[in-house]
């Protein structure tokens, strides 16, 4: 009897946890003692089992099962900007990249990395003018080309983490996200649920991907994160790029240009008046989409920060919670 009780939580448990549940020892108590009560074990008997069971799953399970509830997912984006030399072609930074892995290991629960494409995916998915759709027979190769490169610079990222000692695993996007105009409509979560369950680091990359209705389209690092992080309910979403957050124009091309520390869908429309984005192409080198899609995230209640993971231990202090270090996106 106990054991049809202890299978019951398994499943439950299984639910609760890769929600992210918020609430998940308080509902773990009640499940117990529903549980131990319908099948007339002791209460105490039954939260052995759980306990063994949650020992089986990754250290933040364990976690959880120690009193804190650290279950829902950090995601964090590595900007092309900072692991790569946008000015050279298919550059990487190793010394940055190696740094960003070990500051990941302050990461104390389930996480999920993303990376953009910095001087591998842009160079080639521009050249072949893949983000605009099918054009022509030549864009396939072109199409193939800028997946290669992502592929590439994914296998240094998954190099540098394991390096560190972190287990990552790639996913690739364009073979499990459904995209219409050049947005996500649908996405194959199952695995990245269950690599997060069992402890390893899915890592995922912006990508050339087929387009149901422009036939290709390329699909954002940017785009992935806030996708994944409604989609996981992340507790926690940081975007490091090479300047220290948003500004009222390009800091690398004015020198007094100002570091806007908050933005809200309200204040934003002034600050892209000020940095001249609005309507037009992305004149920002990506800055102003990137706010953008963050806005759609805090929208659903979940505000992100873009931080200089280009600077040591930004990054990792933001992981550890320090607020304030760069720019944070949210409403009201
Ligand atoms: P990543 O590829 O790392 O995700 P991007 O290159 O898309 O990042 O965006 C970061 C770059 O945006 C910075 O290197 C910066 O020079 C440029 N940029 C342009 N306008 C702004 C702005 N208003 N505030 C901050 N950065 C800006």
């Amino acid at each position: 009897m106990a054991s049809a009780a202890a299978a019951a939580l398994v499943e439950t448990i299984k639910a609760t946890i890769m929600g992210g549940h918020p609430d998940y020892l308080k509902i773990r108590s009640e499940w117990i003692r529903k549980l131990a009560h319908e099948y007339e074990v002791p209460f105490k008997d039954l939260e052995k089992v759980v306990k063994r069971i949650e020992n089986s799953y990754a250290p933040w399970m364990r976690m959880a099962g120690e009193g804190q509830k650290l279950i829902r997912p950090t995601i964090v984006k590595l900007g092309g900007s900072v692991i790569t030399d946008k000015r050279r072609k298919f550059m990487v930074k190793q010394a940055a990249l190696r740094r960003l892995a070990n500051e990941l290991t302050a990461v104390k629960g389930p996480l999920v990395v993303v990376h953009g494409g910095g001087s591998f995916g842009h160079t080639v998915a521009f050249k072949y003018n893949i983000a605009k759709g099918y054009e022509g027979e030549r864009q396939l190769m072109g199409f193939s080309l800028t997946h290669r490169a992502m592929e590439k610079l994914n296998a240094h990222v998954i190099d540098a983490l394991q390096k560190a000692g972190l287990p990552s695993v790639a996913i690739q996007p364009s073979a499990c996200a459904v995209v219409r105009d050049g947005r996500i409509e649908s996405m194959e979560l199952t695995p990245v649920r269950k690599f997060l369950e069992l402890g390893i680091i899915p890592v995922l990359y912006g990508d050339a991907v087929p387009d149901l209705s422009r036939g290709m389209s390329i699909l954002s690092g940017d785009q992935l994160v806030v996708y994944l992080a409604r989609e996981l309910r992340a507790s926690h979403v940081i975007l490091g790029v090479d300047v220290d957050g948003v500004y009222t124009a390009d800091p690398k091309v004015r020198g007094n240009a100002r570091l806007v520390r908050m933005i809200t869908p309200t204040s934003w429309r002034d600050v892209v008046k000020s940095i001249g984005a609005a309507g037009g192409p992305d004149v920002t080198g990506g800055m102003a989409n990137k706010v953008e899609e963050l806005l759609r995230l805090a929208e659903s209640g979940i505000e992100a920060e873009i931080v200089n993971a280009a600077k040591p231990d930004i990054l990792k202090r933001a992981i550890l919670g320090e607020r304030g270090l760069g720019t944070t996106i949210k409403v009201g």
